[in-house]
């Protein structure tokens, strides 16, 4: 058995996994001569809720949390969880179709990871996306809408034993609040300061720009808590289209959710692993058209993902999906309807 996400047009093939709510058996089941450790026990509304909320809670559940690509060594942290409503979450297509594919709560919301990843390259330390942040960023009508876990990615960090201070570099795809939250941090009178103060941080000019202009569609993403402290820092290391950040690192514009998003790759011992930000959030936005309301530029998102898509199969890269709340790096293969298809990676 294993995970499995297909993606077409609007060929969505259900997930019988996500369907039965059986998150934990299916990825147990799928792991290389494992016995599934634990089977939920009961299918009611309410336990299958609280098992949601900790699929949420816990982020890259059933990835590896440490592992090598040639010489990168590479650590899966979770940067918090949040919630957001579905609909949005899948722009055009309609809930009997997306709701096949991912867990909903009576409020019409999604469970969502922001998985972070702290990378060892050339003497370098480096940190891909930082989640959303402290909660105190947050307003209580905020808390209500999103319904943020508990952790974020200081937490995540020092249980790793990695020190804050030490950190060189922050690749941040883009700057919404679920990916640049977690770039500033309370400064303990009041004001917020980069949470990694020997940091450049790497972001897209135009990203960068459109965010001090607001130019997007969902309110108040682009927060000034997450901006001005780095612009008055001067810890800002403004990128004009692709470009090696470190040996094995590369970011590469993918635009689409924003005009100037960045997706980083990774390469090292003959494999590459693609981080494709908002392009493609979950292994549920497979399809085309499984785009987000809060895309800036739909068509080129589903253009741009097509073609990532072909590319990655065609190199057999891996695809490390963010904010799936169940599994981070995935292999991807075309079905025999000629629709991409997503296993979760296990190796
Ligand atoms: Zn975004």
């Amino acid at each position: 058995m294993a995970l499995v996400m297909t993606g077409g047009l609007f060929g969505a093939a259900p997930n019988p996994f996500v369907k039965r709510g059986l998150y934990r058996f299916a990825l147990a089941a799928q792991a290389p001569g494992g016995q599934p450790k634990r089977k939920w026990s009961s299918r009611t509304a309410s336990n299958k809720l609280r098992c949601m909320e900790a699929a949420a809670r816990l982020g890259p559940i059933a990835s590896p949390p440490k592992f090598q690509l040639g010489d990168l060594t590479v650590r899966v942290l979770d940067g918090g969880s949040l919630w957001l409503d579905g609909g949005a979450m899948f722009g055009i297509i309609p809930k009997p179709i997306w709701s096949q594919r991912v867990e909903v709560d009576a409020q019409n919301r999604i469970p969502l990871a922001t998985t972070c990843l702290f990378v060892e390259t050339a003497g370098k330390r480096i940190l891909i996306e930082t989640g959303c942040g402290e909660r105190l960023k947050y307003s209580e009508k905020e808390h209500g809408f999103f319904s943020f876990g508990h952790n974020w990615l200081l937490p995540s960090l020092e249980a790793a034993g990695i020190d804050r201070q030490t950190i060189d570099l922050v690749i941040l795809t883009h700057l919404h609040f679920d990916h640049a939250g977690g770039a500033t941090m309370s400064d303990g009178r009041g004001g917020f300061m980069p949470t990694f103060p020997r940091a450049k941080y790497v972001v897209q000019r135009g990203e960068w720009q459109d965010a001090i202009d607001g130019h997007a569609v969902m309110t108040g993403t682009y927060r000034r808590e997450n901006l001005e402290p780095l612009e008055r820092a001067g810890v800002l290391a403004l990128a004009d289209g692709d470009a090696e950040i470190a040996p094995g690192i590369r970011v590469r514009v993918l635009a689409g959710h924003t005009r100037h998003q960045q997706g980083v790759v990774l390469c090292g011992g003959g494999e590459t692993i693609v981080q494709p930000a908002d392009l493609m959030p979950t292994s549920a936005h497979v399809g085309l058209r499984f785009n987000m309301s809060y895309d800036l530029l739909p068509f080129e998102n589903m253009v741009n993902k097509g073609n990532l898509l072909k590319e990655a199969e065609a190199g057999r890269w891996k695809l490390l999906l963010g904010q799936d709340p169940r599994h981070a790096l995935w292999r991807i293969e075309t079905d025999s309807g000629g629709r991409h298809v997503l296993r979760a990676s296990v190796d």
